[in-house]
């Protein structure tokens, strides 16, 4: 069997007339004589809009109960692609995760998919229907409907491809495809016409915000090829897959900037063993994640400065959590939430020395100072003044040859 997984993001079921056109989609693949099963995420804004509802019922919401109340906006979304499916002669039918059924395991609210029962669907299939799955949840061994985070369709369709074996995944979504930086910082930004799942992890780790960090990494696990494109208009859009298929020669594949980081620098700690682990227990403690960590050498052997950054929503209960510390000593705490990280990704910067000199540089010719830094193999990240991060991306993108 030809099976083509079809996921659809809330704007492309936004409202009566997109899902009029994502019908017109999924037809186009019967055409080509594909199997097509559809993953839909709920319409645009419903997700939040629920997750209001449950603060203003409780600011403690039962996590069961939670999950149940958001998995609800997706079986809107299927039922209506469906209804409209039948409308125009189709066979067609939703499926919620328990009806197949998607087991899923984990946290409330974060769970994963682990195992795909596949004979209701195939045999759907094979009698010609047209399945349309709801993204997004699961159904645990106690039979509670659990919800895979923020944007977890996609892992919904990632995983339905593996179960399926299908020969294609295609994310619609609505933009055209991921770009070299965000469109919206810098004109210039251009459709990646393919990307490996490392640079892509990077990107949508470091805000670019086209489909979720970790669906991505159930892709790269299970060698799944992935086609993100737009629902608007019918263009080429950018091919996610394993490095081995990508030939090129660009050292640089995609620049991302971070909006709502802060910066916090412990002045003054005692420079002792097991100094750090005690500032950052605390923090792991409460799901604080720390990102970026510098120590300076101390000058006297004595004392030494720890900076690190954080997520700026995470800075008041940080303070908090320092200043209560009685592990640590320090002489002042400096916080700054007028910070920003910029990225550089790139699988060629593995094999091109001299890349780091290159954008330290390009900072420094635009007078732009560099406050913190932190690099993997694919990856140079700085830490910047906020009010730099347009003319940082914009020098980056063109430093590396990204414009053309
Ligand atoms: N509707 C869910 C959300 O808004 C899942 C998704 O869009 O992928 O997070
Ligand atoms: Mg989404």
């Amino acid at each position: 069997m030809k099976i083509v997984v079809l996921k659809f993001g809330g704007t492309s079921v936004g409202t009566i007339d997109r899902i009029k056109k994502v019908a017109k989609i999924i037809t186009s693949y019967l055409k080509k004589k594909y199997k097509v099963i559809v993953i839909s995420s709920a319409m645009s804004g419903k997700t939040n809009d629920l997750i209001k509802k449950s603060n203003n019922i409780s600011n403690n919401f039962n996590p069961e109960e939670y999950d149940a109340l958001l998995a609800s906006g997706e079986q809107i979304s299927c039922a209506l692609i469906a209804g409209r499916l039948n409308h125009i002669g189709y066979k067609s039918r939703s499926w919620m995760s328990w009806q197949i059924p998607i087991l899923s395991e984990g946290r409330h609210s974060s769970s994963r998919i682990i195992y795909i029962n596949k004979s209701n669907i195939i045999n759907y299939l094979k009698s010609g229907g047209i399945p349309i799955i709801t993204g997004f949840q699961g159904v645990n061994n106690n039979n509670r409907i659990e919800t895979l985070g923020r944007g977890g369709s996609d892992a919904s369709a990632i995983m339905c491809a593996k179960f399926f074996n299908a020969k294609k995944c295609i994310i619609y979504t609505d933009v055209e495809g991921v770009y070299t930086t965000d469109p919206k910082i810098l004109k210039k930004a251009k459709k990646i016409k393919i990307i490996s799942y490392e640079e892509m992890l990077e990107m949508a780790s470091l805000g670019a915000k086209v489909m979720q960090p970790i669906s991505i990494q159930d892709a790269r696990l299970n060698r799944i090829n992935i086609d993100v494109k737009s629902s608007f208009i019918n263009k080429k859009g950018t091919l996610i897959t394993k490095r081995k298929n990508i030939i090129r020669n660009r050292i640089i594949t995609g620049i991302t900037s971070t909006k709502n980081d802060a910066k916090v620098t412990l002045v003054g700690v005692r420079d002792k063993p097991g100094v750090a682990a005690s500032v950052f227990k605390p923090l792991s403690k409460n799901s604080i994640n720390v990102d970026m960590v510098v120590q300076n050498i101390s000058a006297n052997g004595k004392e030494t400065d720890l900076t690190f950054t954080i997520k700026a929503e995470d800075l008041y209960k940080t303070q908090k959590l320092i200043k209560k510390n009685m592990k640590i000593r320090f002489r002042s705490l400096i916080v700054d939430k007028k910070v920003s990280k910029v990225s550089i990704i790139g699988v060629g910067m593995i094999t091109t020395p001299g890349v780091t000199y290159r954008m330290f540089q390009t900072l420094a010719n635009h007078g732009i100072n560099i406050l913190v830094i932190s690099t993997s193999e694919i990856k140079i990240s700085v830490l910047i003044n906020k009010k730099n991060i347009n003319k940082a991306v914009k020098a980056l993108h063109k430093e590396f040859k990204l414009n053309n």
